[in-house]
């Protein structure tokens, strides 16, 4: 029987959800309180740089199985882009070194065995010393678990867990860090080869969701906030958007998915996350040296990854609290500095944008971890998804896809 489900939020979970269940052949009405769909994950125009960048540069890797077959489900798999193989260049600024590290094709992780493949100045042993991280407990932090010093954290493993859990390594869940590290390393090559939307944000991993989901009939309405839900026994039986509410029928569901403060505040009691992190992104127009790999490790310095866009080299720097009340002009010439050592490039400041998203992600501490709900609630037709929900990954598009995902499955197989 065709259900009507209600998406509350149009980020990423909220459409891939949608995406799912439009080709299931439900109807599908998504709602959005923002003007505009991709909430965390989006472009614009920028008057600055007269350029469409987007509100942060986001890493996709191979390995993100839903977030690719999400792409390939809205026709846009063809615009994740990366190298052929799994190879990271990086820079390290306090000793200058350049090198590549080379994960290569195989599932097995050979290149540690490979003193050409691996990080310099390291060894074989240092790999093994990760072990106790990939199976570690969500309650243990990165710092319990490993040792938090030396070549190998500094310049691969720091880098690393920092973008993926937008936390300083030590102080983050050693379950959420054996996750990605299960999910990428550990996964091999295969796994790891780097996918950008080089398009932009919105060009690739949400008009087309949103032109697939108005193609068959369903509908994306932007400026319609999701206020209150009328609630009867163990069942949502209606929708307050403020004087233009919507009643369901006793087989219409809702996937909530919007971000844990508004979800808290739409499902009192709810236990979520209540600390989050930020990350800075500065955007500069500037035409990339025609040798710049499309993204670049920086060891040592205010820059973190370096992204080569066309006619834009853009930076990120995650767990960017510090940075948030910095005189905008300040920081911009400061990254500048940086952009110039890790491209090999001179000149004065071009025009530039930094975007400082204040709630990026939830922290993803141990303590943090633990108020992660499920998709369930107590609500037999309301599910939850979002990158902030139990997805056992950090918040990512990974994350964020997986959980609509489940939201989606736990409707259709909704009596
Ligand atoms: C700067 C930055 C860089 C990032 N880099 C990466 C990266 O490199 N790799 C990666 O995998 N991930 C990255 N992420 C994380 C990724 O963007 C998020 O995990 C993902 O976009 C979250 O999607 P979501 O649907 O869970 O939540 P959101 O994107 O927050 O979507 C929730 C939506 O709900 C809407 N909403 C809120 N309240 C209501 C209401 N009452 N009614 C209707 N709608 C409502 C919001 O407006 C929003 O559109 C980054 C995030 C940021 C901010």
């Amino acid at each position: 029987m065709q259900k009507t489900v209600h998406i509350i939020g149009a980020g990423i979970s909220g459409l891939s959800a949608a995406v799912r269940l439009a080709n299931a052949g439900h109807k599908v009405h998504v709602h959005e309180a923002t003007q505009q769909a991709g909430g965390r994950c989006r472009s614009y125009f920028d008057a600055q740089t007269n350029l469409t960048i987007d509100n942060g540069n986001h890493l996709l890797l191979s390995g993100n199985h839903h977030a690719v077959s999400y792409a390939r489900a809205i026709g846009t798999e063809a615009g994740l882009v990366g190298p052929k193989i799994a190879q990271f260049p990086f820079v390290d600024f306090t000793t200058g070194q350049r090198w590549l590290l080379d994960l290569g094709e195989g599932r097995l992780p050979l290149w540690v065995f490979d003193d050409d493949r691996r990080v310099p100045d390291t060894g074989v042993f240092d790999y093994f010393a990760l072990a106790p991280l990939t199976w570690s407990s969500t309650r243990r932090t990165v710092g319990d678990a490993i040792r938090c010093e030396g070549m190998l954290y500094n310049r691969l493993v720091q880098p690393l867990l920092l973008a993926a859990l937008n936390v300083d390594p030590p102080e983050g869940s050693a379950g959420l860090a054996g996750a990605v590290v299960r999910e990428t390393l550990l996964a091999g090559g295969p796994a790891c080869r780097p996918l950008i939307a080089r398009d932009g944000l919105s060009a690739v991993l949400v008009e087309p969701a949103v032109k697939m989901l108005e193609s068959k009939g369903c509908e994306v309405r932007l400026g319609h906030e999701l206020r209150e839900f009328v609630k009867s026994g163990d069942r949502v039986t209606g929708l307050n958007f403020g004087g233009d509410d919507i009643a369901l029928g006793p087989d219409d569901a809702v996937v909530m998915a919007v971000p844990p403060r508004a979800a808290a505040t739409l499902l009192p009691g709810l236990s979520t996350p209540t600390k989050f992190r930020a990350i800075v992104n500065a955007h500069f127009r500037f035409d990339p040296p025609p040798n710049a790999p499309p993204i670049l490790g920086v060891v040592g310095g205010l820059v973190e990854w370096l992204f080569a866009f066309p006619q834009r080299l853009s930076v990120t720097i995650s767990n960017g609290d510090r940075l948030v009340d910095q005189p905008r002009e300040e920081l911009a010439r400061a990254i500048w500095a940086d952009v110039c050592k890790a491209a090999g490039v001179s000149g004065d400041l071009p025009p530039w944008q930094i975007v400082r998203e204040r709630r990026a992600t939830f922290e993803a501490t141990p303590e943090q971890n633990a108020l992660r709900p499920g998709a369930v609630t107590s609500f037999k037709n309301l599910f939850l998804a979002g990158d902030w929900t139990d997805t056992g990954l950090p918040a990512t598009i990974e994350g964020s896809v997986r959980s609509g995902d489940r939201a989606a499955d736990l409707v259709l197989a909704m009596r």
